[in-house]
C-alpha cells in the first residue's frame, strides 16, 4: 500500500483547488477507493476528503429530486419523495452491496465506481487498465460476468453501478464543478465505453467533481430488476431499468437501460422504440424483449446472457406495465 497525504476540505474551492492538481482524488464515503487502494490498484497521493462539505442534501422541488454528491445512499432509498417519484432509484439502491456499505456509500461514489471486473480488482496482469499495452486477461480467460455489449479487444469489464442504471433510465443529469465553471450531462454521456477507452471510464477532467444529480419528474412508473448469482452483496448478472409513461392504454415514452451487460450503463434503443406507441400488454412487451439484445457481441462464457437480458426485460416491463 502506499502512502497518500490526507486533506479535509472545509470548502468546495479548497477541495477543487487541491484536486486539480495531478494525483489528488476525492474520498467521500470511501467504500469503493479504499479497497482498491488497499489492493495497490489506486494510488492516490493525495485523498481529498469532501465528506464535510454542504453536498448532502436530497431535494424533493417541482420539477424533479436532487441528489447532492454527497448524500448516503441508505438515506436516499429511505426518502419518501424517491420512493414515491422514482421507485427504481430507491429499488437500484436497495439492490446493491450491504447495508453497512449503504449507509457509508455516497451518490458521487456510487456513480463513480470503478469498473467490476476481478482480474483488474485484484491487480492481476495482463489488464489494459492497469497496464496499458499489456492487453487483456478476461478476452481469452474467464469471462462470464463480463460485457457484451461496448467491449472490444481491449477491455471488456462491465460497469458496477446499479444506481447508475436506474438514473441512465430516468434522463438524469450530473451537474460537475471544477476551478473552471460548472457544466451539465446527461448521466449518460459522462461514461465512455471501455472497448473505445480502457484507461478513462468517465469524461470527468482532473479536478472535477460531481456536485448533485437531477432527476426529473415524469408520468408512470419506473422499476428496477437485478438477477444477480446471490441474494445480496453482489454485482448484477444482469439487470434492467425501466420507465414507462402510458396514456390512455398506450405506451407514450419507454426508456429502458440494461447493467450487468455493458461497460457503460446501456440503453435499449431497439425495444424503446418498439414500445413507443404500442399498446400495453404482452406483446408489446415479449416484441421489446426479443430485441433487448440487438448488437451484442458475447464472450466465450458470457453467451448466456442474451437470453437472460431478454427475460428480465420482459418481467419488468410486466411489472412496470401491470403499474403504469
Ligand atoms: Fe483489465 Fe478490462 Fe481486461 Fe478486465 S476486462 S482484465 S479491466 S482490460
Amino acid at each position: 500500500m502506499r502512502a497518500f497525504d490526507y486533506l479535509r476540505a472545509q470548502t468546495e474551492g479548497e477541495a477543487l483547488a487541491a484536486a486539480a492538481q495531478d494525483g489528488g482524488a476525492f474520498i467521500a464515503g470511501g467504500t469503493d477507493l479504499m479497497p482498491l487502494w488497499k489492493a495497490g490498484v489506486a494510488a492516490p497521493d493525495r485523498m481529498i476528503d469532501i465528506g464535510r462539505l454542504p453536498l448532502a442534501e436530497v431535494t424533493a422541488g417541482d420539477g424533479g429530486l436532487m441528489l447532492g454528491a454527497t448524500a448516503r445512499l441508505a438515506d436516499i432509498a429511505d426518502h419518501l419523495e424517491v420512493r414515491r417519484r422514482h421507485p427504481a432509484v430507491a429499488q437500484a439502491i436497495e439492490a446493491s452491496a450491504s447495508g453497512q456499505v449503504r449507509n457509508m456509500a455516497t451518490v458521487g461514489g456510487a456513480l463513480l465506481q470503478r469498473t467490476r471486473c476481478a482480474y483488474f480488482r485484484s491487480g492481476i496482469t495482463p489488464c489494459e487498465k492497469l497496464e496499458p499495452g499489456s492487453g487483456c486477461a478476461a478476452v481469452a480467460g474467464e469471462n462470464r460476468l463480463h460485457a457484451i455489449f461496448g467491449g472490444g479487444p481491449s477491455c471488456v469489464a462491465t460497469h458496477a453501478s446499479d444506481l447508475a442504471v436506474a438514473l441512465v433510465a430516468l434522463d438524469a443529469q450530473v451537474r460537475l464543478r471544477s476551478l473552471a465553471g460548472e457544466r451539465v450531462l446527461p448521466l449518460e454521456a459522462l461514461y465512455l465505453p471501455a472497448g473505445e477507452s480502457p484507461t478513462r471510464e468517465t469524461v470527468l477532467e482532473q479536478g472535477e467533481m460531481i456536485v448533485v444529480v437531477d432527476v426529473p419528474d415524469a408520468p408512470g412508473r419506473s422499476l428496477y430488476l437485478k438477477v444477480r448469482d446471490r441474494a445480496s452483496f453482489e454485482f448484477a448478472v444482469v439487470s434492467v431499468a425501466v420507465a414507462l409513461e402510458v396514456t390512455n392504454g398506450r405506451i407514450v415514452r419507454a426508456r429502458i437501460a440494461a447493467g450487468g451487460v455493458g461497460t457503460i450503463p446501456w440503453r435499449l434503443s431497439a425495444s424503446e422504440a418498439a414500445l413507443t406507441g404500442a399498446e400495453v400488454g404482452e406483446p408489446a412487451y415479449r416484441n421489446a424483449a426479443a430485441l433487448a439484445a440487438d448488437g451484442a457481441q458475447p464472450l466465450t462464457h458470457n453467451g448466456f446472457k442474451i437470453e437472460l437480458l431478454k427475460r428480465t426485460v420482459f418481467r419488468a416491463l410486466v411489472q412496470a406495465g401491470d403499474q403504469a
